[in-house]
């Protein structure tokens, strides 16, 4: 694979907060990719939700699906780039891992939960779980995974949030600190990360359009309404004529998809002609460099307005949505009065901090696991 002089490069990594000696056979992307993978929180992400709860029907995305799919467009505009394909598929993997059962409704409960101790945010947890969660290896907790990979994965990070890990981390012999310096300094990350999260947006808008048609909860003719998705289904129609059903929804997300990454990676092309940056650090000073052009961004908003309108606050989300706050709610609050309901290693970290131990058990149960948890401990049932 060849890099171009802004991607990032294993060679030049600012390394893992544990000296290790190199792989014989793996870059340290690869080898961080690898840990990703074989890691408990990785597998877990099967059963959490990402809109639809995970036992609603076995076809709708997971967690674990759709990080596959931000991995799977990531690292296709990273070799048209020439960026690095490795650490694309490295954080891509892992962006989602600090992920509440029940999707963000978890998220807001356990922030809520939180309040007085420091908060809950998805993103900081997922740092979490690859820095400090993770038990895995003799020397070190967590993952250990390179500067770069922990740099994508912490995606968005209050001022707040920002000071406190910096606060916390070790000084890095190059004076430079850690991943949240960059939310001080305002400056940005990686083209790998930020191609992540661009990569993220497209894939969820694309899945949840299928997944929303699919549940019947939207409709192929309201999506009509939304250009990006009208122009295709047209072009799909005008092509096709003969074409009916699935055929029709798959064929317009697919047109849509490659639309979407062939203009990120011509808007892109030309902001990096624009900026000239010679290295990847170059790449962090300047402004955000990973971009759709201005059209395609705003036609991306009004997918996404239409979705968060129609799918993310429809009735019968909002209903799942309701039942499980209330039952992480409750959850929180059992473990807290009783930590020893917990597995014996989370009880005995509760005996020093209780809520944020609570926090993490919670963070990483998967959705039934939680609902298993609440009936045994409250006795009620919120699910069939
Ligand atoms: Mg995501």
């Amino acid at each position: 694979m060849s890099l171009a002089r802004y991607a990032c490069n294993p060679a030049q990594s600012r390394g893992r907060r544990y000296c290790e000696p190199a792989a014989p056979t793996r870059t340290d992307y690869q080898r961080d990719r690898d840990r990703i993978v074989h890691s408990t929180a990785f597998r877990r992400l099967v059963y959490k939700t990402q809109v639809f709860l995970n036992h609603e029907g076995d076809l709708f995305r997971t967690r674990l699906t759709h990080s596959l799919e931000v991995a799977q467009l990531g690292r296709s505009i990273a070799r048209a780039l020439a960026l690095n394909e490795d650490l694309v598929e490295a954080i891509a993997l892992a962006h989602d891992l600090g992920h509440t059962p029940f999707g963000h409704a978890g998220q807001d409960v356990l922030n809520a939960c939180m309040a007085a101790h420091g908060g809950f945010e998805h993103n900081l947890q997922s740092l979490r779980v690859v820095d400090a969660l993770e038990e895995r290896y003799p020397q070190f907790d967590g993952l250990n995974l390179a500067f770069e990979t922990r740099e994508g994965i912490l995606k968005h990070c209050s001022r707040a949030n920002a000071e406190q890990l910096e606060s916390i981390s070790p000084v890095h012999p190059d004076g430079r600190g850690d991943v949240g310096q960059r939310f001080l300094d305002r400056t940005q990350p990686s083209l790998e990360a930020q191609l992540c999260n661009l990569a993220d947006e497209i894939a969820y808008n694309a899945h949840d359009i299928d997944d929303g048609v699919r549940s019947g909860l939207i409709t192929l003719d309201q999506l009509q309404a939304v250009p990006l998705v009208a122009h295709f289904y047209q072009q799909t129609l005008a092509e096709h004529p003969q074409l009916q059903g699935r055929r029709v929804l798959f064929e317009t997300i697919r047109r849509m998809l490659s639309a979407q990454v062939y203009d990120v990676i011509a808007a892109t092309q030309a902001a990096l002609q624009a900026a000239q940056p010679d290295s990847a650090d170059a790449a962090r000073l300047c402004g955000p460099l990973l971009c759709f052009s201005p059209d395609m961004r705003a036609q991306s908003q009004v997918l996404k307005q239409f979705l968060m309108k129609n799918l993310y606050r429809h009735p019968q989300v909002m209903d799942m949505t309701t039942r499980a706050q209330s039952l992480l709610h409750a959850l929180f609050a059992a473990y807290i009065a009783a930590p020893h309901e917990m597995p014996p290693g989370f009880a005995a970290r509760a005996a020093a901090d209780g809520p944020r131990t609570v926090a993490d058990y919670i963070a990483g149960m998967t959705d039934r696991f939680a609902a298993r948890e609440h009936e045994r401990l409250t006795g009620r049932k919120l699910w069939n």
